[in-house]
């Protein structure tokens, strides 16, 4: 079973982030962490049942805690650790550049942490400042060094492609620079204007400036934070998506899944796990949980989602209110499947298939796999069924077939 814990405070809200993370909350550090160990404590004997393959702690901005908080969490999750008998494969904690020291890094890694996850974005400082980072490029290059030489042999930077004035000129300069500092990992997103953050006021479908999306020139960002630039159009965001296959291939990153490429054997375990319906267990607010039941021929009976309460002010009051969001049977058990490993280059085993729902993958799709297959969208090689290149190029509406 893999664990996510979740910890919503940051220095300051960026201007695209619609997760669920709050600045200037540092007053509630230290109830939020009391309130997530008793949570943690809570799952022990499901723990002790199930295991423990992978830990992800996330945000938010983990690395905004200090050192005498993170060691209460830290050692909270050492006992839990011990109670599932076994080192989770793969233990990683989310950072952003500003946040992180030496003190910091050196505590991840004497609590077994294996695996750091660095929020970088982009290269490029006038970038950085649009998005409303608190940090620069030579910020994050510093941290990065701090974690290497404190031993850390496994990084992830996140970037974000598509940003406001971006041209493919300048993703390209950002995902060169990044190559050539050598991450195991690199996950490259486009960015989505979500509702309810600034960006969304500036560019939102239905904001006043919905028109200005793809113009040019600037408009002003309605923050104080002065004027900025319209997002790229339709054809550079697609050469912006285009080439960071072929680049981070140049550098021996291949791509494990639509927007994550990583070096031979350094493909993230937790986040495949999520991509691969393994079990997991969600805590601190608004996390979510997926516990699957198998029969005992292997196959999949059922799965149930469960969610956190989002209420800040709840969860600190020691109630994590966890609510069955879903329960999953039958056709939709199966459908979830096949687009979790849609989003996978390698695709899903037709063995397997057979092995958790009792049928072959054809009995029930044969007649959208062969449309796309004739399309050159799909294919099917050595007993799995997958996505061409150009098919994980148009993965949404071809995954909506299977649902
Ligand atoms: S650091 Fe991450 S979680 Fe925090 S506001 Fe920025 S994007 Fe959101």
């Amino acid at each position: 079973m893999e664990l996510y814990i979740h910890i919503p405070f940051c220095v300051k809200k960026c201007r695209y982030c619609d997760f669920l993370s709050f600045a200037g909350k540092e007053a509630c550090f230290k109830d939020y962490i009391e309130a997530l160990c008793a949570e943690l404590d809570s799952y022990r004997t499901l723990i002790r049942e199930r295991g423990l393959d992978t830990i992800f702690i996330g945000g938010g901005t983990p690395s905004i805690l200090h050192v005498s908080l993170m060691v209460q969490l830290l050692e909270r999750v050492d006992s839990l650790i011990a109670e599932s008998g076994a080192k989770p494969r793969e233990y990683t904690i989310e950072c952003n550049p500003g946040t992180l020291d030496r003190e910091k890094l050196r505590l991840y890694k004497k609590h077994g942490i294996n695996r750091l996850s660095i929020g970088l974005q982009s290269a490029n400082d006038a970038e950085l400042k649009l998005l409303g980072r608190i940090h620069d490029y030579d910020c994050f290059l510093d941290n990065y060094r701090f974690a290497r030489e404190e031993g850390f042999d496994n990084i992830n930077i996140d970037l974000i492609s598509a940003l406001p004035g971006q041209t493919a000129a300048s993703w390209e300069r950002t995902l060169r620079t990044v190559a050539e500092l050598n991450p195991e990992h690199i996950s490259a997103y486009s960015l989505i204007i979500e509702p309810g953050t600034p960006f969304y006021e500036i560019y939102g479908e239905d904001s006043e400036n919905a028109k200005f999306r793809n113009q040019s020139g600037t408009v002003d960002s309605g923050d104080g934070a002065g004027s900025i630039p319209p997002l790229p159009d339709e054809d550079e965001e697609r050469r912006i998506y285009r080439m960071t296959s072929d680049i981070l291939s140049e550098y021996g990153y291949g791509r494990y899944e639509i927007s994550n490429y990583s070096k031979p054997g350094f493909e993230s375990k937790h986040n495949l796990g999520y991509w691969t319906g393994a079990d997991y267990i969600g805590a601190g607010l608004g996390a979510s949980s997926y516990l699957c039941e198998r029969g005992a021929d292997g196959r999949l009976k059922n799965a149930v989602r469960f969610k956190n309460t989002g209420d800040l002010s709840i969860y600190l009051a020691g109630k994590p209110d966890r609510t069955e969001e879903e329960k999953l049977t039958g056709r939709d058990l199966i459908g979830e499947y096949v687009m979790l490993h849609l989003r996978l280059p390698k695709g899903f085993s037709e063995d397997e298939f057979v092995q958790l729902f009792g049928q072959p993958a054809d009995e029930l799709f044969g007649d959208i796999i062969k449309k796309y297959v004739d399309m050159e969208l799909m294919e099917k090689t050595d007993g799995y069924i997958r996505l061409t290149e150009s098919g994980l190029d148009v993965s949404n509406s071809i995954m909506a077939e299977f649902i």
